[in-house]
């Protein structure tokens, strides 16, 4: 478990099960193994044991000791859905995260299958809570299967890691999906990326109205390559407002957006891919306002500023999803009051 994890997408990890088995050619530069084989055999060392499974009853209790509200990744060093995890350890992690709901955890598997067989049989006609993000790890289109698993599995929110991406993955369907991150392997031996892969997973992501994270080109090291795609760093996250599973049209509307009051209700909708791909004047306002909202993802303090009046106000027909207009066209209280009832919806789901 570690506190501000290097991992862009998240702030820190919590590993109640550490060591697993390769299952799939993205297992095959394994980063977790390669960490943990290191210190096999070296007493008291917490990878004293290596990369075997391993599971970690005291460090159940982790997410309580954290006050502040992180986003924690589940399991950095293992595969919860693992077969030699017991039923009754995923239920006390389960557990856990629900009764600790400050926080928002990604749960990411290769299991698949599993993972939504889990998720059946805990939730029945239920659902995952919203905090409780469940993600697949798809590295090309063979093993897009993953995804159809992952549409299926009730989440409120799902999420898809193309990292390391060694592939094209394909003409995936995003129905359901609410976040994807992708990135290019990264130690000895890294298997390079190509450009097209990831250009082509973005442009779906567009054109679908889903946020996207764009990690890292990886290399030798994580940070070698750097993490610009064409020219810019693409932080996408899950909006507050999950887009629902009965697709709406998207139908561009007429009008400005009130910028000031979106910002002020929510700093998350504001970051999210939903609201700003589109937007023609956004990129550098994004920066600002995150930057005045204490987003992580605004990293250049100079950069922080008041906005003018007419700063605030651009075209809503350049959002990107039905919901992004409906909550943009005013900004303000009415639009609050729609955020809320949604966020009430999904509570009750
Ligand atoms: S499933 Fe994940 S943790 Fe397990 S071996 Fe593969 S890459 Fe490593």
């Amino acid at each position: 478990m570690a506190d501000n994890s290097a991992i862009e997408w998240t702030d820190a990890t919590w590993n109640p099960v550490t060591g697993c088995t390769k299952i799939t050619r993205g297992c095959d530069n394994c980063y977790a193994a390669r960490f943990a084989e290191r210190w096999r055999g070296v007493p008291g060392h917490p990878y004293e044991q290596g990369f075997d499974l391993h599971l970690w009853p005291a460090r159940l209790d982790q997410p309580e000791r954290w006050r502040k509200r992180r986003m924690i990744f589940v399991n950095s060093m293992s595969d919860l859905f693992h077969k030699d995890v017991p039923r009754e350890f995923i239920d006390k992690v389960f557990d856990r995260m629900e009764t600790v709901n400050r926080h928002t955890y990604q749960v990411l598997t290769k299991r698949s299958s599993l993972m939504r067989d889990y998720l059946k049989r805990r939730y029945g006609e239920g659902m995952a809570p919203k905090h409780i993000w469940c993600g697949v790890s798809v590295e090309d289109s063979a093993a897009a299967g993953r995804i159809r698993h992952l549409q299926d599995a009730p989440a409120a929110v799902r999420f898809l890691s193309a990292e390391p991406l060694l592939g094209p993955v394909g003409e995936i369907d995003l129905e359901g999906i609410s976040w994807v991150i992708a990135g290019g392997e990264s130690g000895p031996g890294a298997r390079p990326m190509h450009l097209e892969w990831v250009r082509a997973l973005r442009d779906r992501c567009a054109l679908e109205g889903v946020p996207f994270f764009f990690k890292q080109w990886g290399g030798a090291r994580p940070k070698a390559g750097g993490r610009l795609l064409d020219g810019k760093e693409w932080n996408g996250f899950p909006g507050t407002l999950r887009r629902s599973s009965s697709r709406v049209p998207y139908r561009p509307r007429k009008g400005t957006v009130n910028v000031s009051a979106a910002c002020a209700v929510s700093t998350n909708y504001w970051n999210s891919w939903d609201f700003m791909a589109h937007c023609k004047t956004s990129w550098d306002m994004k920066g600002r306002f995150a930057m005045e909202n204490g987003s992580k993802n605004a990293r250049d303090p100079a950069a922080a500023h008041q906005p003018s009046k007419a700063e605030f106000e651009m075209d809503v027909s350049v959002c990107a999803t039905p919901e992004a207009q409906a909550w943009a066209v005013t900004g303000g209280g009415t639009e609050r009051r729609k955020l809320e009832d949604e966020e009430l919806r999904l509570d009750n789901m």
